[in-house]
């Protein structure tokens, strides 16, 4: 598998799939054909979670070759990001919660022998140890086997999701708070309380289109709880009436300027902020890392084609620049984590997308799944 580190290998990426298999995809998105065979789904999340595609963008080019109801699953997949991403800016105490107790636990695990073997892909659960591997070795993995995954993680191998999701966001090119946090909690029982998810064998074998076999899991155990319940917060994420001319930080969810809403405003000068490890609570693999740096390079380099004045610093850097600046909203993370204990001063400017489809946010997805259509005729 190979993921480019450049816009123009995201829309070629994109182009091949929209033209090669989206019509297919509601068919086939669920089986796992292994990792040679990826075309039935379109593996853009590392892309879409830097913001190198936009999820409108995807939309609209999906919605130029089929009308909405020959793509409407795929739209849904894509706004369940919008989603998630919503429903935990409501609630960012899930996160922060998340990390809290991440620090505990790791403490209490760290020389757990079978953690160790899970993390190692050392188990007795063949499928689970190649998943592994693949983790490690592609930075991606299907979301029905993220599914299988996280279920056999926490049901079969008896280990606490928190370690799981850890061991995600270390090394998936597309590692996400929400998706990733809410993802493991879903799988657990306790997004949706009482409900988790518990991957079977005729599942696992179908849907990887009998690539294994003897596959002996707990298909019977019981959901997590958890006793703490989050109430959504009010939205305030408000743009500037009038726009000053001043420096615009661009964290590393936004790395396209040039599609942005905010790209035809004047600013003084773009900073785009990378994040090492040491600023982080979970450490990131070389790999992910090499990617990300990867993926601000190039905007850099497509910047200063527009002869936009440019300059990388790192996120502790930021206290250095005298001034107030702009920032495009990094979303709920590591970033906006050490921005805000570390008090810096940024003016946060907000997608439109985001400002109006998080106001859905508050109740399950099939309510979200309502306002769908709303969403794409205000933006398309
Ligand atoms: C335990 C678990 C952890 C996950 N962690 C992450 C994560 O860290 N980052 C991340 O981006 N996604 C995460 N997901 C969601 C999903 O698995 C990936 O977005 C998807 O597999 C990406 O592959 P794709 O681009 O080929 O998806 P496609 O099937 O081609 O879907 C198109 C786009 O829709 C969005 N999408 C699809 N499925 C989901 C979903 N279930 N939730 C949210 N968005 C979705 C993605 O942006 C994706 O690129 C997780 C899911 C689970 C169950």
């Amino acid at each position: 598998m190979n993921f480019g580190t450049s816009r123009a290998s995201a829309i070629e990426k994109l182009s091949v799939f929209v033209n090669q298999n989206l019509f297919e995809y509601s068919k086939l998105r669920n089986f796992d054909f292994g990792p040679s065979n990826r075309s039935n789904i379109s593996c853009l999340s590392p892309y879409i979670t830097h913001g190198i595609i936009s999820e409108l963008e995807l939309i609209k080019i999906a919605l130029s070759k089929f009308s909405f109801t020959k793509n409407e699953k795929f739209i849904q997949e894509i706004l369940w990001r919008t989603y998630w991403k919503g429903w935990l800016e409501l609630r960012p105490n899930v996160w922060t919660d998340y990390l809290d107790e991440l620090k505990k636990i790791r403490n209490e695990f760290k020389d757990n022998a079978n953690y160790k073997n899970a993390i190692e892909g050392n188990t007795s659960i063949e499928c689970f140890n190649e998943w592994v591997n693949e983790l490690r070795n592609n930075n991606y993995l299907h979301n029905h086997t993220r599914m299988w995954f996280a279920s056999i993680w926490t049901f079969t191998l008896e280990l606490p999701w928190q370690l799981g999701a850890e061991f995600f966001i270390k090394h998936l090119y597309d590692g996400d708070a929400a998706a990733n946090t809410l993802g493991w909690r879903w799988v657990a029982g306790i997004q949706t309380q009482g409900k988790n998810y518990l991957a079977s064998e005729w599942n696992i074998k179908k849907f990887t289109n009998n690539r294994f076999s003897n596959i002996k899991l707990n298909e019977n155990a019981p959901t997590k709880t958890s006793s703490k319940i989050y109430t959504a917060s009010k939205l305030e994420f408000n743009n500037p009436q009038n726009f000053e001319e001043k420096n615009l930080l661009i964290f590393e969810n936004n790395l396209s300027f040039e599609i942005s809403d905010f790209k035809d405003q004047k600013f003084k000068k773009i900073f785009l902020i990378s994040n090492k490890n040491e600023n982080r609570t979970i450490e990131l693999s070389e790999k992910l890392m090499k990617f990300k740096s990867q993926l601000i390079e190039d905007q850099k380099k497509r910047l200063e084609e527009k002869l936009i004045n440019t300059e990388i610093i790192d996120l502790s850097e930021i206290q250095n620049i005298n001034e107030t600046s702009y920032g495009l909203y990094p979303t709920v993370g590591e970033n906006l984590d050490y921005i805000n204990t570390n008090n810096l001063k940024i003016e946060f400017l907000y997608r439109k997308l985001d400002q109006f489809s998080w106001q859905y946010c508050n109740k399950g997805f099939f309510n979200f799944k309502n306002y769908i259509p709303k969403i794409i005729t205000t933006f398309n």
